[in-house]
């Protein structure tokens, strides 16, 4: 067994917190002890606490969170459903953690062509799997077991 510590815990200023909170509502920026933890782990179990967790709801938000914590040289870690098991959601050097839960609004209906646009990255597999069946369509990527996992992860992993 190994152990894998948090190191060189990068600081949310006050001052990004106040801009993350302009940009997202305080409801979509998390920055309590309880929340904090919630977001800390994935499949891994391995435990790194963020220092705030970003709650996006759209794709203009995302790139404003992005371009502040760039600016600001805070680390930013994007997160799925957190079920991975490389401990790639786990955010290394503290800083922001990126949920992208609350963007999983559905592909437009009616249409066979279908275009994966940057607001339905978080729709889960299975959401997906449910749209395809009324739109007649399949999908022949393999689905990973746990059906929260989100279609941004897949899309990656395809790309490799
Ligand atoms: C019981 C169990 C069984 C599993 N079985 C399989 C299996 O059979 N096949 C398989 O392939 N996997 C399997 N997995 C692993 C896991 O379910 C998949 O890797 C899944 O696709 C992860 O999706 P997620 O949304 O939870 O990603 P997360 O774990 O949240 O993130 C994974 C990586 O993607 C990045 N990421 C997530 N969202 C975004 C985004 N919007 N933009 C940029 N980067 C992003 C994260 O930073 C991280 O590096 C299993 C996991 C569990 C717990």
């Amino acid at each position: 067994m190994f152990e894998i510590k948090q190191r060189e815990i990068i600081k949310v200023p006050d001052r990004v917190k106040r801009a993350l909170k302009e940009i997202l509502g305080e409801q979509n920026c998390l920055d309590d002890s309880m929340n904090r933890l919630l977001y800390s782990y994935d499949a891994t179990r391995i435990k790194m606490l963020p220092e705030l967790v970003a709650i996006p709801e759209n794709q203009e938000q995302v790139q404003k969170v992005v371009q502040i914590c760039y600016e600001e040289d805070v680390p930013v870690t994007p997160r799925g459903a957190g079920s991975g098991y490389t401990g790639g959601a786990l955010p290394v050097k503290g800083g922001v953690v990126v949920s992208f839960e609350k963007m999983d609004r559905t592909l437009r209906d009616g249409t066979k062509t279908m275009q994966l646009q940057g607001f339905s990255r978080g729709l889960s597999h299975t959401d997906f799997r449910k749209l395809l069946k009324r739109l007649d369509c399949f999908i022949l990527q393999t689905q990973p077991a746990t059906n929260t996992a989100q279609l941004e992860e897949m899309l990656l992993r395809t790309q490799e």
